[in-house]
């Protein structure tokens, strides 16, 4: 069918009875309808966010095939497994595959036979691979190209990939196929960057808001981090979740010291045997409450929904990598926590990796920078999300409190610093906003140096003001004032501190100001993992208590039969169904086919695969 005769009603159709779902999530409706009326998109949402369906329904109504590029083996596998499981004719082309596979893909491609195909961005771009495309496009039989993950182009950002760079040359080669470009990254450089480096300049673009609501945060200085882990575990058990530390030697440990505290955890690194990394991913995946202790080469591509928790025993090298790795958690949007431990050492570690690399200066500040703003976000008494939020360019008024933080369900012991956050605003001020953090420290604390008295600035009124403050509270004082975005250093002025339109109300004393006084706060969070005050806590029970006993009864079964299923099939579980569609099953007790199909969750192809099984099991349990 060609893109104008699709009317709104097929796409609703589709969208209840092959994917099973009754409405569209967020921005999904007008992204489909762009990629359907022919334009380019440029789609930034969350994880969880549903960005798969964006281009996996067009793909499903349009004509022809839909060429996706996805950076990783492992999630290719699943994306295709959970669309044959939707009745849908998808498969993917990699080196997993011996030559006699591939073959037999080409020629489902070549004759039609195929709706979507899953392709690593090195192959896509090969003189084989576009002999393959070349005669598909010819007969108007490429539907869409989707380039997932699409912030693996951007050049600083953490996961580039230079094979990302070539995918410029669709938009020439193949100009009448639409583009659909997808990343969860948030980061603004990185839009822009997306944009120019895969001609998409044309492109309409969606920025779904960055929250993720059902993920509660919280974090806390380091004091016994092994206590702390376990207690917060306590409150997780038979959850999976994923615990990131930064080395091999620290997941090697935690996970065998799990492991004698009753805990089923696996660990993951680089350095694990190839076979070894592939069994504790599958065992992750499709088992019930297995905890990965990881390094971040445990990450992406992990598409399991139902991840419980992430907990970080070290910290994150940004707030875009905290934001990513906790956004493993509760993509099936019910309750998640994010929990993190951190200690200076950790601050310590990772200045002293920036500086010993052999990256270019401006890529070092750029680095120094970011590390700043994730230590404001460790340190504020504001509201985590806020905090949060605020870096990815979504503002929050003033006193926004989210429920769903430590901050907020259990605000920290704090000193007011209002004051001192307005004298560090006018020594910026009164040197023209010429100079970096640490002359701005040396001037509030009177500092005797060449450099000040050759300037004239012990002559100025703010010239030892801050003397009463040892350097760090100072420094405390410059992380918040960039996190709340007051304040920026200027990468194209040798790093000199600007302000912003912000700084005024804090220079008028109208913003509150307050840094943590840490030890207080700190013992009560470890004692705990989230307040029983948290929105996302209760969240949590409801779900659950909504459900009456026998439900929930019911609940259970369908999971073993779940489990066993997935087993039988070699898929993870949730390929069979999420978590929230076995909560639909076990409350409405669907007793036939019709029923089955009401349940948000359940289309043709999944209705016709398990449908007698899951009447079986639920027909079974009532009595
Ligand atoms: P992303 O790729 O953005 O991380 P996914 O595409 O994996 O997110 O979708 C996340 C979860 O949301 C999946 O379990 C998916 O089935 C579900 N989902 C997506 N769209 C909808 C919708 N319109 N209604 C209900 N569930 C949806
Ligand atoms: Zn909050």
């Amino acid at each position: 069918m060609s893109s104008r005769e699709i009317s709104e009603s097929i796409v609703r159709q589709s969208l209840k009875s092959v994917f099973g779902f009754d409405h569209f999530r967020g921005a999904q409706e007008a992204i489909v309808q762009t990629v359907l009326g022919g334009d380019d998109a440029l789609v930034l949402m969350p994880t969880g966010g549903g960005k798969s369906l964006c281009y996996q329904l067009p793909a499903v109504v349009l004509d022809g095939c839909a060429i996706v590029v996805s950076p990783l083996i492992a999630l290719m596998h699943d994306q295709v497994s959970a669309l044959e499981a939707l009745g849908v004719a998808a498969n993917f082309l990699n080196s997993s595959q011996g030559r006699e596979e591939q073959t037999e893909v080409e020629s489902a491609l070549a004759a039609d036979r195929l709706k979507l195909l899953y392709v690593a961005p090195e192959r896509l771009t090969t003189p084989h691979f576009l002999s393959l495309l070349d005669p598909l496009y010819e007969r108007g039989k490429i539907s869409l190209f989707a380039i997932d993950e699409a912030h693996c182009v951007s050049q600083w950002g953490h996961e580039f990939r230079e094979e990302y760079l070539a995918l410029e040359m669709l938009g020439t080669r193949f100009a009448n196929v639409t583009r659909i470009a997808l990343t969860a990254t948030a980061d603004p450089a990185t839009r822009v960057e997306i944009r120019e480096r895969l001609g998409l300049q044309e492109a309409r673009e969606f920025v779904s808001s960055f929250d993720r609501p059902n993920i509660h945060y919280s974090v806390a200085e380091r004091r016994g981090e092994k206590q702390q882990l376990l207690a917060f575990l306590q409150s997780h058990e038979g959850e999976a979740g994923i615990v990131y530390c930064i080395s091999r030697k620290r997941v090697e440990e935690t996970a065998a010291w799990l492991v004698t505290e009753g805990f089923t955890a696996l660990a993951y690194h680089a350095g694990l045997d190839q076979s070894v990394r592939r069994k504790n991913q599958d065992r992750f995946l499709r088992e019930d409450g297995v905890i990965m202790v990881a390094t971040i080469a445990f990450g992406m591509g992990i598409d399991k929904p139902d991840v419980r928790f992430v907990a970080h025993l070290d910290l994150p090298k940004t707030i875009e990598n905290y934001y990513q790795e906790t956004g493993r958690a509760g993509r099936d949007g019910d309750p998640a926590f994010a929990w993190m431990v951190y200690g200076l050492a950790d601050v310590v570690k990772q200045m002293h990796f920036i500086e010993g690399s052999e990256a270019p200066d401006a890529f070092k500040t750029l680095q120094r920078d970011r590390l700043d703003r994730l230590l404001a976000l460790a340190e504020t008494t504001e509201c985590r999300r806020r905090t949060l939020l605020d870096y990815f360019g979504e503002t929050q008024q003033i006193g926004y409190r989210c429920m769903a933080c430590d901050n907020c369900n259990d605000p920290p012991e704090s000193i007011d610093a209002k004051r001192e956050a307005q004298m560090f605003l006018s020594a910026v001020a009164r040197t023209d906003q010429r100079f970096g953090v640490a002359y701005i420290i040396d001037v509030l604390r009177g500092a005797d140096t060449e450099r000040v008295r050759n300037r004239g600035h012990a002559s100025l009124s703010v010239y030892g003001i801050g003397k009463a403050h040892p350097d760090t509270f100072w420094r405390a004082i410059a992380r918040q004032l960039i996190a709340r975005g007051a304040i920026f250093s200027d990468r194209n002025d040798y790093n000199a501190v600007k302000m912003t339109e912000a700084a005024r109300a804090f220079l008028r004393g109208e913003e509150t100001f307050t840094l943590r006084a840490e030890s207080i706060h700190t013992e009560r969070a470890a004692q705990r993992g989230a307040s029983p005050k948290s929105k996302v806590d209760k969240q949590k029970n409801d779900a659950l208590a909504a459900l009456s006993p026998d439900a929930q009864a019911r609940f259970q079964q369908l999971r073993s039969w779940r489990s066993a299923k997935a087993g039988e099939l070699s898929v993870p579980a949730f390929v069979i169904f999420a978590d929230s569609t076995l909560r639909a099953l076990a409350e409405r007790c669907p007793q036939t086919q019709d029923e089955l199909l009401q349940v948000s969750g359940i289309g043709q192809a999944k209705a016709a695969s398990y449908g007698r099984e899951v009447l079986h099991v639920l027909a079974g349990s009532s009595r």
